[in-house]
């Protein structure tokens, strides 16, 4: 089983990266990729528990992008990264701007939210280790420890969603300018759970069939297709799309715990030739074997 995209505590996850791997080995997963928000930071812990449980561990990133659509509006794109090379200079400092705005984004949807609840910023800081890449997960997670909710996903649908009166958006790099970045940087592109908020029935034709040009021509190298947020009817466009192209294409979980999140270890997986591809096309860091 291979799944090649997994949060853990250095971001929204609700493990360790030590346990995030070992839980991967329990479900069967024999490579994993770390893709935590905007962040290397669990690499190097996972890359040692995966020698110990016997997991392959592929070093992921996933990038928080977003993009224009037409003149009015813009969407966030979430990107993931596979073996970038964890010093480029350009990507870490888009990262780092990337996780300082998380910071100031979540501070003020903290003081909206305290109009109607008891809650503090200090409380929201105490649910996830000093450095992880905060989001609305620990404002979560706060609301639930406080009683408010209870669970991190009644939380997102009763208060967090993103057309909540309590909602703000942070600064994300443009997902272009990301993809170059990260293909600058030695690593491969795939776009994560594409068309999320496809609506269901909604006409095929009316698919933003620029907004993937757009992508591809920048240099997308591939698309997580299998993913339980990716709506059936989008896949065999999607599908179609991937193979004009040439495009990889990955199945993951999207796992952040089993109380992060109800996605699972290896509910979706990514072939073999299609993880070798990602390891031929990538130059910026060597995966352990
Ligand atoms: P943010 O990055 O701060 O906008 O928060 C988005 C993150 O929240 C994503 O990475 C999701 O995994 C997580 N998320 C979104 N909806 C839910 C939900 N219903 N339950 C748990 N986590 C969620
Ligand atoms: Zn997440
Ligand atoms: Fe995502
Ligand atoms: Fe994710």
């Amino acid at each position: 089983m291979i799944d090649l995209h997994a949060h853990s505590n250095n971001s929204d996850g609700k493990d360790t990266p030590t346990e995030l791997v070992e839980n991967a080995a329990k479900a069967n997963v024999s490579v994993l990729a770390i893709t935590d928000h905007d962040t290397t930071a669990g690499w190097q812990e996972a890359i040692n528990a995966g020698s110990r449980f016997g997991v392959r561990i592929i070093p992921g990133i996933e990038v928080s992008t977003r993009q224009a659509i037409g003149n009015h509006r813009s969407i966030s794109v979430h990107i993931l990264a596979y073996l970038p090379d964890p010093k480029n200079a350009a990507l870490l400092a888009e990262l780092e701007k990337t996780r300082s705005s998380r910071i100031n984004r979540a501070k003020k949807m903290v003081e909206l939210l305290q109009e109607d609840y008891p809650i503090t910023w200090e409380q929201v800081l105490a649910e996830l280790p000093e450095g992880a890449t905060i989001g609305r997960p620990a404002i979560a997670d706060a609301l639930v420890t406080a009683g408010i909710v209870p669970n991190r996903s009644d939380a997102f649908t009763s208060i967090l969603h993103s057309k909540s009166r309590y909602y703000v958006s942070d600064h994300s790099v443009s997902t272009v300018e990301a993809i170059s970045l990260i293909r600058t940087a030695g690593g491969v592109s795939v776009i994560a759970h594409p068309l999320i908020d496809f609506p269901p029935g909604a006409n095929l034709q009316d698919l933003p069939a620029e907004f993937f040009a757009e992508l591809i021509s920048a240099g997308l190298n591939g698309i997580e297709i299998d993913h339980r947020a990716v709506p059936a009817a989008a896949k065999p466009w999607l599908r179609q799309l991937a193979l004009k192209h040439d495009l990889i294409i990955t199945g993951s979980s999207d796992y952040h715990g089993v109380d992060g999140k109800e996605n699972r270890l290896g509910e979706n997986s990514t072939s073999e030739k299609m993880l070798q591809r990602i390891l031929d096309q990538a130059t910026g860091f060597e995966p352990p074997l």
